[in-house]
């Protein structure tokens, strides 16, 4: 495996594109909006450049990052030499099975296809292509460089080998992962979302402040982040398209919180837009 391509150069596509050309691999980063391709190169230089000034990787080892990556604002240029694609579009299933078709004609039979849906099913995503063995889930977490996992979820028809492929995949990044049978949220948004979203409904109840919910689950709990900040990290809109995919599939118990669809509306969507629980500069 030598050539990868990333589709979606937003929050997680540039992370997932930096991870990737640092581990060696040739990487082609595509996007539908040239601003946001634009803007992915520069925010992933200016991390290889943090990184180096840090002493985290060595300057060459960020040169060879940088020369490993190119940016492609046509799909079909992008993925027409890979060797698996990894796919960061919005999490919408119609955009998604789109995109799936689009790389299912555009890429050479070998390629391995993964999404990395925070909840959606790569079965039905699978379904959609002429390959749904090759179909897989890779959900990586965010900020991508510094988290450790990723969850692996087999769609119905994915093959074994898929899943081998992907997890060595995983390893020459350095990750650890798990294996996880498709349901909606598979095993970390689910929690995620519900430990969230029950933050969200005491903040709205006026049961703490967001600095004191927060700080009561870090050093109560030992959670490395608050929920509240780690939301806002995640973008409110990504957390509430997760939060309505979740209360369609799972019911009741995952109704979003109003607080956070009040935020969404006004446009308040966490520290990319600069305001969220909590105000950034
Ligand atoms: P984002 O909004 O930051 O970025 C999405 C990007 O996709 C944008 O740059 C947009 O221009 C691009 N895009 C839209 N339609 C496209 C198309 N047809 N072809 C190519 N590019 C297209 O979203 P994000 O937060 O990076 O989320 C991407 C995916 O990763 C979602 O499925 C989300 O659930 C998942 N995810 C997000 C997080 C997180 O913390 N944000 C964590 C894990 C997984």
């Amino acid at each position: 495996m030598k050539q990868i391509s990333v589709v979606g150069a937003g929050t997680m596509g540039r992370g997932i594109a930096y991870t990737v050309a640092l581990s060696g691999f040739n990487v082609n980063l595509h996007d539908i909006d040239e601003s946001n391709l634009n803007q992915a190169k520069t925010s992933i230089e200016e991390l290889l450049q943090k990184s180096v000034d840090k002493g985290f990787i060595e300057v060459e080892k960020a040169e060879a990052a940088k020369n490993h990556l190119t940016y492609e604002n046509n799909l079909q240029q992008a993925v027409r030499e890979a060797d698996a694609v990894i796919e960061a579009v919005l999490e919408e299933i119609p955009l998604k099975i789109e995109v799936f078709q689009k790389l299912d004609r555009y890429c050479p039979e070998h390629t391995i296809l993964a999404t990395n849906t925070s909840t959606l099913s790569p079965t039905e995503i699978g379904a959609s292509t002429n390959r749904p063995e090759k179909v897989i889930a890779m959900h990586f977490f965010n900020p991508v460089h510094k988290m450790k996992l990723i969850e692996i979820i087999k769609g119905l028809d994915t093959s074994e080998e898929t899943v081998r492929i992907v997890q060595g995949l995983g390893e020459k990044m350095n990750k650890e992962t798990v294996e996880v049978n498709e349901f909606p949220g598979f095993v970390t948004s689910r929690m995620n979302c519900l430990i969230g979203n029950e933050a969200m409904n005491m903040y709205m109840e006026g049961v703490a402040s967001a600095e004191d919910i927060d700080k009561a689950l870090k050093l109560g709990l030992n959670h490395p982040m608050g929920p509240l900040e780690l939301a806002d990290l995640v973008g409110l809109d990504s957390r509430l398209r997760n939060m309505n995919y979740l209360y369609k599939t799972l019911g009741e118990k995952y109704r979003p919180c109003p607080l956070l669809i009040k935020y969404v509306k006004a446009g308040k969507v966490g520290r990319k837009s600069g305001s969220g629980f909590y105000e950034y500069r």
